[in-house]
């Protein structure tokens, strides 16, 4: 394919704000950089489905590698700095096609209780050599046959009689995960001839876009994502532990992930690294970002602003923390007597608004001995109660449902107590526990730190660039 000058192709590029500047660069940049994927797709956006680009942009990982550390106007047309793994056998399809040659490709997952036989007609091949060799070479039947083996991608060639020219299949190392084995079945002159060697799976990104199901875990059109992926978009867009997902029906999403390949095939899916869901006009962005100092190598999802993602399970009752009076036995302040004090006093003015630590329902509000007005807020996880006591006034009714936040009452001193003071116990599955922890969680800082924030920016820079070009993938959405 004829190579584009830098620039050139560059007028076509569809902006879509607001990240049209990056976009566009990136697209730029990936275009000259020689990647003849690119300008396949370029020039002939309606001929392949959204998988197929999918596939051939999903190994051209080296292009964004380019993109990332260019300066924003090259001088001079880039140099491609990796080569395209996944182009040989494009070109080689292509070319099969167009010279006549009837080399047939067929692709076919192996089944639960499959048999040479019907695992080589699915790949439509009609060869009893084949198959005869097939029931009988011990190295094949196990890589195709035994049990677990079932699910793994058959990739075959056949002539144009449905014999059977040569057969791979490539799976995980059980025992490396870093690893594969690939076994390759060929057709020479005195017959069929079965190998398995190893070799070291490949690290990769692919991007992704779509339109959310049903189900928010399905999605529509010809994009097939893992089913782990889904899950963890699911997650990242939810509202924390044990909270439904915000991702819905309808709701477009443009997304990177890790992979590792063998030969191009992804075996093994890793972590999302960037996502974007739009609903409503509302463009949500979350980025994997692992900070290496501080925090060790423990990673989160941040938002652009550098906000995390990542919510704790419980909020804070009150707007600051100070608590006056721990969990466990004390003696009472005004009972006088050693007893098991069942929560936390946490000091505030009086008329301080108190708000649920959680989504949840109440499961009692009204004035109780001791706890004087006091509303007890059951989770959605049924598991975790928690109880706010001594209110000066009750904002909520029995069995309305509230949200994280929601304010339930305010601060005062009604029942047993010397002073205004919220009390705040947390009970699973009816016993009070230490609620110190959870409290002291929910108010950590999770930004990102500062000395991060350059990375960070960068990252998160390189990572709109490409969710812009996943946009694009979308099912139609090329011109
Ligand atoms: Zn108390």
């Amino acid at each position: 394919m004829r190579r584009a000058p830098f620039g050139v192709r560059s007028a076509g590029v569809a902006g879509v704000a607001p990240h049209a500047e990056i976009q566009q660069r990136v697209k730029q940049q990936f275009i000259s950089s020689g990647l003849a994927v690119a300008d396949f797709i370029h020039r002939y956006p309606r001929r392949i489905t959204a998988t197929l680009a999918l596939l051939m942009l999903g190994s051209a990982s080296g292009a964004f590698a380019v993109a990332k550390l260019a300066p924003a106007v090259p001088a001079e047309p880039i140099r491609l700095v990796s080569e395209d793994v996944a182009l040989a056998p494009l070109t080689a399809q292509l070319d099969q096609l167009d010279s006549h040659s009837f080399t047939l490709y067929h692709s076919a997952r192996t089944q639960v209780a499959d048999s040479p036989a019907s695992l080589l007609e699915r790949l439509g091949i009609a060869d009893p050599q084949a198959s005869a060799f097939l029931r009988r070479d011990k190295v094949a039947r196990d890589a195709l046959f035994s049990r677990g083996a079932a699910g793994r991608v058959v990739s075959a060639e056949a002539d144009d009689q449905q014999n059977l020219k040569q057969l791979t299949v490539r799976w995980l190392d059980a025992s490396d995960n870093t690893r594969f084995n690939r076994l390759v079945v060929e057709k020479a002159a005195e017959g069929f001839t079965a190998k398995v060697d190893s070799g070291a799976l490949v690290p990769a990104e692919r991007l992704a876009s779509g339109v959310v199901g049903q189900d928010a875990l399905t999605v529509t059109g010809d994009t097939h994502l893992p089913a782990d992926v889904t899950h963890q978009l699911s997650d990242i867009f939810s509202n924390g532990p044990g909270t439904k997902s915000n991702v819905r029906k309808g709701d477009r999403f443009a997304l990177v992930y890790q992979v590792w390949e063998a030969d191009g095939e992804v075996l093994r899916v890793g972590r999302v690294l960037s996502a974007e869901l739009t609903a409503g006009g509302k463009t949500q962005h979350a980025v994997w970002f692992a900070d290496k100092g501080s925090r060790g190598d423990r990673g989160d999802y941040y938002a652009l602003g550098g906000e995390s993602l990542y919510k704790p399970r419980y909020d804070l009752p009150l707007g600051k923390l100070r608590i006056t009076s721990g969990f466990g036995l004390r003696v009472h302040p005004v009972a006088g007597a050693t007893r098991h004090h069942e929560g936390v006093d946490l000091a505030a003015p009086r008329g301080t608004p108190v708000h649920a630590v959680a989504d949840g329902r109440v499961e009692f509000a009204g004035v109780q001995h001791g706890y004087g007005n006091v509303v007890y807020v059951q989770h959605a996880d049924g598991r975790d109660t928690t109880v706010y006591g001594h209110l000066s006034r009750i904002d909520v009714k029995m069995n309305q449902r509230i949200t994280r936040g929601e304010q339930i009452g305010t601060v005062g001193s009604t029942g047993i107590a010397t002073g205004p003071h919220l009390h705040f116990e947390l009970r699973v599955n009816g016993s009070p526990i230490n609620p110190s922890p959870v409290l002291a969680e929910a108010q950590t800082d999770t930004a990102v730190p500062g000395v991060s924030r350059a990375a960070f920016a960068e990252q998160s820079a390189a990572m709109l660039g490409q969710l812009a070009i996943a946009d694009q993938l979308r099912p139609g959405g090329f011109e």
